[in-house]
């Protein structure tokens, strides 16, 4: 600590960049200090740190399995990000002087680099911007910065006297009960589940925190109600969603597409308070929509779409500039390709000639290569156990493919199966809805080609996340905004580096298996091991195989191989 504060005396309103010869470690009582990335100028992307407490003297009983463990790390890691608030004065100069950041996290629980518990010690990664007057060095504001601050931070939110006990254990039992309900959802023939009294709007379009005002507890239909043990509370009980084909239907603005949103991110655990904890649905759940405009490469869609014009085969369907029902179809077909047990689909957000087709349209239109996913959803559950949450308002069609209905009124759920069969029989079709049960088979394998992906730019390689929704592969910028259970911007970087890695390493797989194997690597090794600046990883989070698989989907150069 002194020969920190004396280096930083030394360089004093030098040019910034002697704020270089901070880099290594510094001791300090309680931790030490890495400085592992200066960065070239304050505006420059800041600098990268990392602080490990000299003990770990919290109980181990809070992360004595895996579970408990990253679940304790993300508590620490939002402790950490409560004591920056507090403590850190922030801005000091020029650019992001006085920056001190840690993995803004969502509220979602993943595993994350932002924070290792080890039985030994506690180390928060985190970033800074080192101070400036201008362009030189402000050696006055980073003592107090680093010297005062960040032992401040330290002292408030990795200290076991300072971090509320009971809120740790709730934070860690939650997320073991998440994980625990999830895991039952097949044995007990589920694919989702909503707990009673769960809270599920969001407080604006743009934020994912609980909606504070007159938001209406989640109640389960008597019908559908079921209670299922955890290992933490005895029991939760709620609406369970069985295999098969589930409508959810009711009048614009009562809650559909809420309840939905809330089961495409039921595939990831919340945080305490978020009203989502015990919303869950199979981990392998994919949200599907609609994407115009996407690119496609090499995908078997002539399960959903026959003969394109210009004789364009669609067992290998490749294309710059995907329309709706193309986008969705092709989205499909990839979800099945990684591996899906229940896809999720929203009317809001889907092409409507690709759900149905009236028969007027039928009459008037013979040429229509498209068969409609209503005549998909049976013998895709049929044939491939793969079972469909739709969100109609509209289309009373799909009545007729649907094992059940749920009417959402007011926010409000109820079991409407009965009343729907008794609204077909008053309305009955006046022709058959649809040509009948399409033919659906596994959608054959696809081997991606290393080659066709340059991750050059200029003299660099470079495979990383911008932000939530983007990735840059060399020169190519990779569009994800479509990708509805994308959660943060740390799981973009750790795919963008996943692809990087899959793509030096040269050898043409099975998409599928090329993911999965990267994948279990990263669980294996931890994701600190995709790399980064000597001790630092940067900001990652834990990704699911169909997200990375999802943006490699995406990548515009891609070529593919079938088989
Ligand atoms: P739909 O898809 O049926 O048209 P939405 O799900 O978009 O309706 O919901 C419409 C509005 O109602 C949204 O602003 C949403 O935040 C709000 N909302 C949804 N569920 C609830 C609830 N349980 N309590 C209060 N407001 C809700
Ligand atoms: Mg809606």
């Amino acid at each position: 600590m002194r020969q920190l504060a004396s280096t930083l005396d030394r360089i004093d309103r030098k040019g910034y960049g002697a704020y270089k010869d901070l880099s290594g470690s510094h001791d300090f009582e309680e931790f030490t200090l890495f400085v592992d990335r200066v960065q070239r100028d304050p505006f420059a992307p800041p600098s990268l740190i990392r602080v490990r407490t000299n003990t770990n003297r919290f109980d181990p009983s809070l992360f004595e399995n895996p579970v408990w463990r990253f679940a304790f790390e993300d508590f620490l890691t939002r402790e950490v990000d409560g004591a920056i608030r507090k403590v850190v004065g922030g801005n000091r100069g020029t650019g992001g002087s006085g920056r001190v950041e840690i993995q803004r996290p969502s509220q979602i629980v993943l595993p994350r680099t932002s924070m290792v518990v080890d039985d030994e010690y506690v180390e928060a990664r985190m970033a800074v911007g080192l101070p400036a007057r201008g362009r030189s060095v402000d050696a006055k504001a980073a003592k107090d910065m680093l010297l005062r601050e960040l032992p401040e931070v330290v002292r408030l939110s990795l200290s076991p006297e300072n971090v509320d006990a009971n809120a740790a254990v709730l934070h860690v039992e939650t997320i073991e009960d998440a994980a625990a309900l999830r895991e039952r959802l097949p044995s007990l023939g589920l694919v989702a589940f909503v707990a009673d009294g769960a809270r599920l709007p969001r407080e604006s379009g743009a934020s994912d925190r609980p909606l504070e005002e007159g938001s209406i507890p989640f109640e389960s239909p008597p019908e559908m109600r079921v209670s299922i043990e955890l290992p933490n509370r005895d029991e939760v009980s709620g609406m369970g969603v069985p295999e098969g084909v589930s409508l959810i239907v009711g009048g614009g603005f009562h809650g559909k597409s809420t309840l939905l949103d809330a089961l495409s991110v039921g595939v990831y655990d919340h945080v305490p308070g978020d009203g989502r904890e015990f919303v869950v649905s199979r981990g392998d759940a994919v949200k599907i929509r609609a994407e115009d405009g996407r690119s496609v490469a090499g995908v078997d869609i002539s399960a959903m779409i026959g003969d394109l014009p210009g004789g364009k085969d669609t067992s290998r369907f490749s294309t710059p500039n995907a329309s709706g029902s193309t986008s969705q179809a092709a989205n499909i077909s990839e979800a099945l390709e990684v591996g899906a047990s229940l896809l999720l689909v929203d009317e809001d957000t889907s092409a409507t000639n690709f759900m149905v087709r009236d028969e007027r349209m039928r009459e008037l239109v013979r040429k229509e290569p498209i068969s409609p996913f209503i005549e998909l959803v049976k013998p895709l559950h049929e044939k491939l156990s793969v079972s469909t949450i739709i969100v109609v308002g509209g289309v009373g069609d799909y009545l007729d493919v649907a094992d059940r209905v749920i009417l959402m009124e007011d926010y409000v759920p109820s079991e409407a199966t009965e009343r729907a069969s008794e609204a077909r029989e008053k309305f009955p079709p006046r022709a058959p809805t649809t040509d009948g049960d399409a033919e659906i088979s596994a959608p054959s394998p696809r081997t991606f080609r290393p080659s066709s992906i340059n991750l050059r730019r200029g003299k660099k390689e470079t495979a990383r996340g911008r932000g939530l929704s983007d990735i840059e592969l060399g020169r190519e910028r990779v569009e994800l905004s479509y990708l509805e259970q994308l959660a943060e911007g740390g799981q973009t970087e750790a795919i963008a580096r996943v692809i990087g890695k899959l793509v030096s390493g040269g050898k043409g797989r099975s998409l599928r298996e090329a993911v999965e194997e990267a994948l279990a690597e990263v669980e294996a090794d931890g994701l600190g091991s995709l790399g980064g600046f000597r001790g630092h990883p940067g900001e990652m989070s834990m990704p699911r195989s169909h997200e990375i698989a999802a943006a490699m989907n995406r990548i515009r150069s891609l070529r593919t191989d079938s088989g």
